[in-house]
């Protein structure tokens, strides 16, 4: 594949965008090589500026689970754009969506709609602080819950990928009330309560990491960690920015029976467009302004364009009882075959997956934690991503990002994408 045009557009980017994206990952900056721009994208396929394809892997980074430019959405959104593209003013379509949502997710009484997954888990955050009246939360390392200040500590994946998961700009007084625990690591958890007593807000995870690559939770430890806070008057905020809509249609609360106490959502829910969303329990959810004293506002909150395109893939997504059955099984079909390859090669790997998410690590150790998935191969994932780019698969530019499997890859692009490994030549150097 040749890049010209692309290298010729990042060489303009840069010039007047910080390091040529809007957001650093895009940047190519730990695989190397020039960022591929993107011009346009249908079902399983994406065409860059030089006319190449590629099967995606990347889906968005999530939302395009449906595959790109779903004809049903790009329907609704065009009768929306009719109708006007936002109004700062409430809309029956928000009401709807957020009904719908809330008769289909356990759990959840009530649910506000911001414009990123940032947004939500900031949100969430301020929102337990504000219930509770204590300051401090536990994150665990290699998560990732966005960009605001108080998660930025040993945060996964871009953050992770450039190795400086402790930004600069974070002050010393935020970063104090963000507590770390290993995760999968109750103990460490058990530790933070003891030594912080009456004084933790929160325990935020994603209960399935896509941030450090793909990391499930082991055993009982959701459970744990549901029974702990419990114990503390802590809340449990399970991230389902990525897990949400997306591993069940109620996310890891219905898949690992867990309750959380709020849940942050993003990607999927929008369609495609810009929206992340909180939610939880009326006792909890009447702090937030206007009713209650904790304050959250958005000018786009509950835009109608991206409401519509998010009614309009969750609708679709429920009325499909085969829907997340079909992507596990092409997940497993992936992972499995993926793996023979591999294995065939003598290159050393594990495969983790839940659902739709699935990462390869090189690496000759399971991988349930922050630490291990920094000891993977990484120079070897880069060499494996430039690989496969070049024989048409976009892989996340990353070996600390999940691959997001969308509804559009069938049978032929799983034929292509092994064929792809297949040609894998793997050298040390
Ligand atoms: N939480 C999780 C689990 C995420 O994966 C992300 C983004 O990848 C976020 C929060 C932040 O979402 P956004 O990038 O929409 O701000």
């Amino acid at each position: 594949m040749k890049y010209q045009r692309s290298s010729a557009l990042f060489d303009e980017a840069y010039k007047y965008i910080p390091g040529g994206v809007n957001s650093p990952v895009r940047a190519f900056k730990s695989v190397g090589g020039v960022p591929v721009f993107m011009k346009s994208a249908k079902g399983a396929y994406l065409t860059d500026a030089d006319d190449n394809t590629y099967i995606d892997y990347i889906n968005s980074w999530g939302p395009a689970i449906l595959g790109h430019t779903h004809p049903e959405v790009l329907e609704e959104l065009k009768i929306q754009a009719e109708k006007g593209f936002s109004f700062g003013a409430p809309t029956e379509l928000e009401t709807e969506i957020a009904k719908f949502i809330i008769e289909n997710v356990p759990n959840i009484d009530q649910i506000r709609m911001v414009s990123s997954g940032t947004e939500a888990c900031m949100s969430a955050i301020r929102l337990a602080r504000g219930y509770t009246g204590r300051d401090k939360i536990v994150k665990f390392e290699g998560c990732y819950h966005g960009h605001s200040d108080s998660f930025l500590i040993k945060a996964g994946s871009g953050a992770a990928t450039f190795g400086n998961p402790n930004s600069p700009g974070v002050t010393s007084g935020t970063a104090k009330d963000t507590l770390l625990a290993r995760y999968n690591d109750f103990e460490q958890v058990q530790d933070l309560f003891r030594h912080n007593p009456g004084e933790i807000a929160a325990v935020i995870i994603e209960p399935v990491a896509g941030n450090m690559g793909c990391v499930l939770p082991e055993n009982d430890f959701l459970q744990n960690l549901r029974k702990i806070c419990d114990e503390n008057g802590a809340l449990l905020i399970f991230d389902e920015v990525m897990t949400g809509f997306r591993l069940a249609f109620g996310g890891a609360q219905e898949l690992f029976n867990v309750k959380a106490d709020l849940v942050t959502y993003g990607k999927v829910i929008g369609g495609g467009l810009p929206v992340g969303a909180f939610a939880g329990r009326n006792e909890i959810m009447d702090h937030l302004a206007p009713k209650g004293g904790v304050y959250q506002a958005g000018t786009l909150s509950g835009n109608p364009l991206a409401m519509r395109a998010g009614l309009k893939t969750l609708q679709l997504i429920k009325n499909d009882p085969e829907f997340f059955n079909r992507l596990e099984k092409t997940t497993e079909t992936l992972d499995f075959e993926i793996g023979k390859i591999l294995n065939e090669k003598g290159i050393a790997h594990r495969i983790n997956r839940k659902g739709s998410m699935m990462s390869v690590f090189f690496h000759i150790k399971s991988v349930s934690n922050f630490d291990e998935a920094q000891e993977a191969n990484h120079s070897l994932f880069n060499n494996f991503f430039h690989q496969m780019l070049q024989n048409g698969v976009y892989l996340p530019p990353s070996g600390y990002e999940t691959y997001f499997i969308s509804d559009a890859i069938k049978d032929k692009e799983i034929d292509m994408t092994l064929e792809a490994v297949r040609k894998f030549e793997y050298s040390n150097k």
